[in-house]
């Protein structure tokens, strides 16, 4: 894992994304909805395009040259994902459609076995969908409860509440590294070891932290981690589950079907080794190898300088936006916050300033970024949020800026 600390060379970077150059109207696009979904470089579209031009096939199945090109290509990818999260190789690391469907697949295989009346799930107040309404219902299910991390009047998680609230009727804790809202960077390794002081797990949601920072899953010492491919430069249909080896070799599958057995009678079957065993069916192939490579173009570019490059915009942005009164942004200060700023312009709603954004090609997000309850603690019912990634300059966020400024002008 790269630790430089250069500045970005973001002009040379963005000549790899073709997509930025695009103009509406003779406007240049300013991308800033990278918290969503982040924009593909040339050299992961081309390993699809190599893929399905060179060697398309079936995994695990055949016999013949294109398949086992194909199956080498895909398993190593595992490994290659497994090293950038600091995972020990493969056996650690299922791939899956992204966070969500890693959150279900933990939920499901472990929650539903395991969860029963009197346990708890502890979770925080910013936790995003995926996660909250996952532990939610399979907590309805189990008769196990939620419970949330209140977060403080900065944005901050309350880690003395944190401290009461996980005890030993606590199974699992499951926490957003970093908030898709707040920006909050929330101090996982803590919680984990708070976690594991009562014999519960720690869930790590890193889909707005992997892809920006050095992420190791042993630093922190979770059970589970979380994140995203199409958050990170890579395509969409494809995340990860990192999991501790002991664990995911005591979970039951979460789908049955082919690839994920080995043998089968009409009576039982018995399953596979890690990670295909929870790799039930014919596998995002193509989605898989272009993951690795993703994670191959941020390694040269560093992690921590990405970490640095949009902790330096979002506080330039956050500086920039609040030299008015009439704007709210939401969670910690400019200078302790990941890559995003989440806010609001006095009587404009999130979705009006969304649309004047876009008639000067401005792309941010507005609603409520998957986190409903949130929002209710914030006192708002949705926000704007610009979230910037390798390739955003500051000229850039200057154009948001004038843009927010146009919005003012025409609700004057
Ligand atoms: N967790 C966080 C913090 C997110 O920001 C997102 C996506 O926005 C998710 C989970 C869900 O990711 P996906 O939609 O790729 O499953």
């Amino acid at each position: 894992m790269s630790q430089q600390t250069e500045p970005l060379d973001v002009e040379g970077l963005r000549e790899d994304f073709p997509i930025l150059q695009r103009e509406f109207d003779g406007t240049q696009l300013v991308y800033l909805d990278n918290a969503a979904t982040t924009q593909s470089p040339r050299q992961v579209v081309e390993t699809i395009t190599d893929y399905y031009y060179e060697y398309n096939a079936n995994v695990h199945r055949g016999i013949h040259q294109l398949s086992q090109e194909a199956s080498v290509a895909y398993e190593d990818a595992h490994d290659r994902v497994a090293e950038f999260v600091g995972a020990d190789g493969r056996e650690e690391l299922v791939f899956t459609k992204g966070t969500t469907e890693s959150m279900n697949l933990v939920a499901y295989a472990w929650g539903l076995e395991e969860l029963g009346p009197g346990d708890e799930v502890v979770l925080t107040e910013m936790e995003h969908h995926s996660s909250l309404v996952t532990w939610q219902q399979i907590c309805k299910r189990t008769g196990a409860e939620c419970k949330y991390i209140p977060i403080t009047d900065d944005g901050y998680l309350d880690m003395e509440a944190a401290e009461d609230m996980i005890t030993d009727d606590t199974e699992m804790v499951s926490a957003v590294h970093v908030s898709n809202t707040l920006g909050t960077v929330n101090p996982v390794s803590d919680l984990a070891d708070l976690a594991h002081d009562h014999d519960a797990y720690m869930f790590v949601d890193a889909a707005q932290s992997v892809p920006n920072r050095p992420v190791d899953v042993k630093e922190i010492d979770a059970d589970f981690l979380a994140f995203s491919g199409h958050k990170m430069c890579g395509p969409t249909g494809i995340g990860a589950l990192y999991g501790k080896e002991h664990i995911l070799e005591e979970m039951e599958p979460y789908l049955y079907g082919g690839e994920m057995i080995l043998k089968v009678t009409y009576e039982d079957a018995t399953w596979n080794e890690l990670p295909w065993k929870y790799e039930a069916g014919t596998p995002p192939i193509s989605q898989g190898i272009a993951f690795a490579e993703a994670c191959d173009y941020l390694d040269e570019i560093g992690l921590e300088n990405i970490r640095r490059h949009e902790a330096e915009l979002a506080e330039y942005a956050y500086e920039q936006l609040t030299q008015y009164d009439d704007v709210e942004v939401y969670g910690p200060p400019a200078d302790d916050r990941g890559g995003l700023v989440a806010f609001n312009l006095e009587d404009v709603h999130a979705h009006d300033l969304s649309s004047i954004l876009n008639d000067s090609a401005v792309a941010i997000r507005a609603g409520d970024h998957c986190t409903q309850p949130l929002h209710d603690v914030l006192g708002a019912t949705a926000s704007a949020r610009a979230s910037f990634y390798l390739y955003n300059t500051k000229d850039e966020v200057d154009r948001l800026v004038e843009a927010v400024d146009d919005a003012r002008q025409l609700f004057a």
